[in-house]
């Protein structure tokens, strides 16, 4: 597991619900989606109905499912969780349909993951509150339609340009969730930080922001590694230069790349010259994998303007010479 990967990993799970805003107040940053949200679940209140499905597209870790929470906790509802691959058959689906309750907030994250059958039932029960259920096999089967009491989808996915559009257009409203500014960031810190009972200084938190890519999941990973290195090394007080060194341990630079994202930059800025490239030769100039590299280093060296790629490979920019501290190479007749 990477300190530094959004997706969540066993002690996030563990310590996630506790780190949790539970309603939209205490919930930082995302103006936009918190704003919009807050209309919707006012107005359903204020009618005393159901409120309407609700898509949240974003990269995890974002807080997507934070908010799916907060919408039951703020209609006062229960919350049924589960994922797109985990409803492999449309009967998975239909059984978790037909168990909600009225009002319920069914959360469905990777809703873009979900097999074909399932999002076509899907479809119906968003709309009309209705499932057929399919009995038997062949000429023989029959579909039974099966009543649903309204309920509220709210779905989750990293784009929502993943969705076929029948999909998303059943649902009420989309929120695109974007990454935090370093500022909001430290906010989290400071709420976490006082959440976990650890004392933190402003400059702190704001080195810690700096190295979380954007993510409050990373964050609060972060936080939690740098207060044991501050209970070890020192007093417990969590100070720029505590931050800075135990980060430092983990081997996470000011920017948030790790050892992996800096080894593939060295190799494309001191083997290849900062590159055109191709994928595959950086990859084994690294000793990774084609996808690794693909799929875990470069997003965020692409995100971050360290890294481009161009039909003719994968080339370094200015920044990324800056960033690992060399001189790029002269321009010919500069
Ligand atoms: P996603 O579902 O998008 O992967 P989560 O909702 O699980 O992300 O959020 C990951 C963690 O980050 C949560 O445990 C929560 O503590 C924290 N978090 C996410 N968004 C926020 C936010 N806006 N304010 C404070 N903490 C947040």
């Amino acid at each position: 597991e990477r300190l530094v990967g959004a997706d969540a990993d066993g002690e996030d799970q563990a310590v996630e619900s506790a780190l949790r805003p539970k309603n939209l107040d205490e919930f930082v940053g995302q103006p936009k989606v918190r704003e919009q949200l807050d209309l919707v679940l006012r107005a359903a209140r204020a009618r005393g109905g159901t409120a309407d499905h609700v898509l949240l597209s974003g990269a995890p870790g974002l807080g997507k499912t934070t908010l799916a929470m907060i919408v039951a906790a703020e209609m006062g509802a229960p919350i049924r969780i589960t994922s797109g691959p985990a409803i492999q058959h449309a009967g998975d689906l239909a059984a978790i349909l037909s168990s909600l309750t009225e009002g319920e907030v069914l959360f469905l994250d990777e809703i873009h993951r979900m097999s074909r059958p399932a999002e076509e039932m899907l479809y119906m029960a968003m709309e009309d509150f209705r499932v057929d259920v399919i009995v038997g096999k062949g000429p023989g089967a029959t579909a039974i339609p099966l009543e649903l009491p309204p309920f509220t989808l709210v779905g989750a996915t990293t784009r929502a340009g993943l969705l076929p559009p029948p999909l998303r257009d059943r649902f009420g409203f989309t929120g695109h969730m974007e990454f935090y500014e370093p500022a909001e960031l430290e906010r989290v810190i400071h709420r976490s930080a006082h959440l976990l009972d650890v004392e933190t200084d402003p400059e702190g938190a704001a080195e810690i922001a700096g190295r979380s890519r954007g993510t409050p999941r990373i964050a609060n990973r972060l936080l939690r590694r740098v207060r044991d290195y501050a209970q070890v090394k020192a007093d417990g007080v969590i100070t720029r230069e505590i931050a800075a060194a135990a980060l430092g341990v983990y081997e996470v630079d000011a920017r948030g790349l790790d050892r992996l994202d800096r080894a593939v930059l060295g190799a494309l800025l001191k083997l290849f010259g900062g590159g055109p490239v191709g994928l595959s030769t950086l990859s084994v100039a690294v000793g990774e994998e084609r996808e690794t590299v693909e799929e875990v280093a470069e997003p965020f060296l692409v995100r971050e303007g360290l890294l481009a790629r161009t039909p003719r490979g994968r080339v370094a920019t200015p920044a990324a010479w800056a960033h690992l501290g060399l001189a790029p190479p002269r321009q010919n007749g500069g």
